[in-house]
Formats: C-alpha cells, structure tokens, sequence
C-alpha cells in the first residue's frame, strides 16, 4: 500500500482542522477532506455560533499557534450568571448561581470567540503546515479498511490511503455510519435560535443563562457591546421567528432578555440550529477514531460541544504521538483502545450531564422549579462547590491531556 498520508481526516469543520495541527507538532502528516468549498466556509455569514471556549481549549489553541490570530476578537468571561424565570421577568429571577473567574487563580474561566474567526484562523494554520494536505469540496464516499492501512473512495472518483482514518464529520457522521457504528440520542424538540445583539450598556464580560420554560436563553458577552445570543424555543415556536422581520423577531426577543443591558438592535444575520442529542456507541472502530460531534453532539445548554471535541482533539493527538514514538502502528486497536478508554466515559457523562440539566430546566413545573431554584441557592451558598464548578467549566478537572495543561 503507498500512503498519501498517516491520518486521513474526514471533516474540516473545527475538530478534524485542529486535530491535523496537533497531529503534525508530533510528526504525523493528514489530509482533511471537507465536502465544503473552502470560500463558502471562510464567508463571514457562514456560521452564526460564537463559542464559549473554556480555558482548557484556549490553552490549546496557544500551543497549537492559533490563538496569537483570534486573541484580539476573543472577550474574556469574567463572570457566568444562571438564573430561572418566565418570558417577561428578564434574567434577574431571586434565585441565581454566580461564578466569578476571581475564585480561581488561573484567571478568565474561558473566552468568547465568533465562529468566522476561529475557522479562518485555522483554515490559514493548515495552509501555512507541510505536514497538512487540505481537500475542499470533496465528499467521502466509501472506505475499506485493511491490515496494512485504511483507503477511502471520494464522491469525483480519487482514493486516497493513510494508516488511519478519522471522522471528525459532525453529527450525522457517515464515516461512523460506514464502520457499522451505532449512535444513542433523541431530538430535543428544540431548535437554537443564534445572532449577535448590540446593546447600550457594557456587559462587563459577564454571561447570562436564563432559563425558560421553552428552553435555555444564553447571553454570551463579545468584544464591545456586543453579546452572542443562544435562544432555544420548541421548533414551531422558533420557525414562527425565524420567519419574522428583524423588528418583529427583536420585539420576540425584548421581553425575554429584560432591559438590563439598556436597548438592543440585531448585529448581524440570524441563524438556527435543531438541537438533538447523538452519541456514537465507540468512538473507535477498524483503522477508525471519532472526533468531536461525530462522536458526540451534545446540546448548547453549557457551552461545552466544542470543548469536548478539542479535548478529543488532545488525547488522540497525544495517544498517537506516544504510539509513534514507541514505534507501534497507529492505526491499530490497541493505540485506539487507549483513545477510546480516556475519551468516551468522560463524553458520555458530560452528554448526560447536558440532557438532564435541559430536563430539569425546561419546563414550568412548580415542583421542579422550586427544586432547582433551592439546588441553584445551595449551591451558590457554597464556595468549594462552586469553585469546583468553576474549574469544571473551565476545563481544568479530569485527566488533562498535554496540550491542555498550563
Ligand atoms: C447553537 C449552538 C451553540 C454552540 N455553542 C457552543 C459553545 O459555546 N461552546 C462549545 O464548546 N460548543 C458549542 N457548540 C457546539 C459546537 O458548535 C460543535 O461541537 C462544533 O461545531 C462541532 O465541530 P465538528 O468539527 O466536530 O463538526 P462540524 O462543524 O459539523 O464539521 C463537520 C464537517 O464535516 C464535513 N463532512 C461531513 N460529511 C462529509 C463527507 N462525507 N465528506 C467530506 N466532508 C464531510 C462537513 O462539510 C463539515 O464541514 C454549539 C452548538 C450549537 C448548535
């Protein structure tokens, strides 16, 4: 078999592009297919989402030499406030949890960075490596792994070979679908509602996660006077907005996001996103690993899909560089039983952890409410547990991979 390269990536969304850059500090070389045209990804109005990147993530993207090119759009989260309320009371209900980056010394919990930033600087970081071939525009079709390697079968006809394949191709992942893998989730009946807001008054880099009966409102500061919003509404509801002008859809959001941050005015497109839960029951397979939301798509409720998959992003990266270093194939089980054991619990109780926080909160249920809202008091009452939940959001418990240590 000849080997175009050792890693062949299917996806270039975020996950398969900073996988390449790690794999290629340690030596590896990948080519990251993508069925997208590279100028449509790169389009500014491409992708709404802003992401809250933990500190784990951040640290990361420094040792991967991508933060240098976003730190200048990212705004620091100084502070998260949640809090429970009904369309109309804004987010300033009686009972709230408040975490502050000053109970922790590393400093900001994590930082706020827009989408078009953050894959425009990963699209250049792959162009400027040797060790990374980028396909755009080509969609895998078939592949067939084998003993000595892993081939794929692209839709224009090309095969290409490498010692592993990995899919990092989102929620509905075809390579884990090819491999026979099975996933576990369930659709929320929801759908996020995105776009950027301007608004009179400073946020003062604190974020807001107010939620409502329908689903979760989330207020996520941006450089300026600027907040991301993340509004999850049941999906008649938020086709039914999504169908409004821009005046009649700010009239929708006013009453939920309270005036607390003086008037709002839209900043940009509106976007919309179903939000389902779907894990993949391995997230390793023949010569096959899965990365990020082809392992898991989680919901948006805490911010953490992407970190998650940035932390995949890390172990394999790491798990291969010590397979390679000890002379081992890295496309065979053992190295992948090594990535599977680190990744998929952990993924597993964060998914989990995300669908119960969205049962217990989305729904007007007295007796839930006023549990939760006695939970939220007890558990802001306690400084180590919220510390704990701190560093939790941060990205700094668990088994930290390399690149995710200070
Ligand atoms: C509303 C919302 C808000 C979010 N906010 C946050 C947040 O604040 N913090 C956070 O950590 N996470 C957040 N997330 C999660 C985060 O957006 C995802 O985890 C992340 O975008 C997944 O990236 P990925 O690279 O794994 O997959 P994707 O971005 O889905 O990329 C998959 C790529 O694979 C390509 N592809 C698919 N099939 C093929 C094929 N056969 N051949 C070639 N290419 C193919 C596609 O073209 C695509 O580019 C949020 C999610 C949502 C919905």
């Amino acid at each position: 078999m000849t080997y175009d390269s050792d890693i062949l990536i299917v996806g270039g969304g975020l996950n398969g592009p900073a996988l390449a850059l790690a794999a290629a500090q340690a030596g590896l070389s990948s080519t990251v297919i993508d069925a997208q045209p590279e100028a449509a990804m790169t389009d500014a109005d491409f992708d709404g989402r802003a992401y809250a990147l933990a500190l784990g993530s951040v640290r990361m993207l420094r040792r991967l030499g991508i933060w240098e090119a976003v730190a200048g759009n990212a705004q620091p989260m100084l502070e998260i406030k949640v809090s429970d309320g009904r369309a109309g009371e804004g987010p300033l209900s009686p009972f709230f949890l408040h975490f502050d980056h000053a109970e922790i010394e590393e400093g900001p919990m994590g930082h706020m960075l827009e989408d078009r930033y953050l894959r425009r600087a990963l699209i250049d970081a792959m162009a400027a490596s040797p060790q990374i071939t980028v396909l755009n525009g080509e969609t895998v079709t078939a592949q067939e792994a084998g003993a000595q390697g892993v081939g794929v079968t692209l839709a224009s006809g090309r095969t290409l070979n490498a010692h592993l394949l990995v899919g990092a191709d989102g929620r509905t992942s075809g390579t884990a679908a090819r491999a026979g893998i099975r996933r576990t989730g369930w659709d929320y009946g929801q759908t996020a509602l995105v776009c950027a807001i301007e608004h009179e008054k400073p946020h003062g880099g604190v974020a807001h996660q107010f939620f409502m009966p329908p689903g979760p409102l989330a207020i996520l500061p941006l450089p300026g006077n600027r907040s991301s919003i993340v509004w999850s509404e049941t999906h008649d509801t938020a086709a039914r907005f999504m169908a409004l002008d821009d005046a009649g859809f700010l009239e929708m959001l006013r009453p939920r996001f309270g005036n607390f941050l003086g008037g709002i005015a839209l900043a940009g497109k509106r976007f919309s996103y179903p939000l389902n839960l779907t894990v993949a029951n391995s997230f390793a397979g023949d010569r096959l690993a899965l990365i990020g939301d082809a392992a898991h798509g989680m919901h948006p409720i805490a911010g953490q899909g992407l970190n998650a998959g940035f932390r995949d992003v890390a172990a394999l990266a790491q798990v291969l560089a010590e397979a390679r270093m000890r002379g081992e194939d890295i496309g065979t089980a053992p190295v992948l039983d090594r990535y599977q054991a680190w990744r998929r619990f952990d993924t597993a109780t964060l998914a989990m952890t995300t669908d119960l926080t969205n049962r217990l909160f989305s729904n007007d249920n007295p007796l839930l409410r006023f549990a939760r809202d006695l939970g939220m008091g007890a558990v802001n009452a306690v400084p180590g547990l919220r510390r704990g939940l701190i560093r939790e959001a941060a990205g700094l418990t668990g088994d930290l991979p390399e690149l995710m240590r200070g």
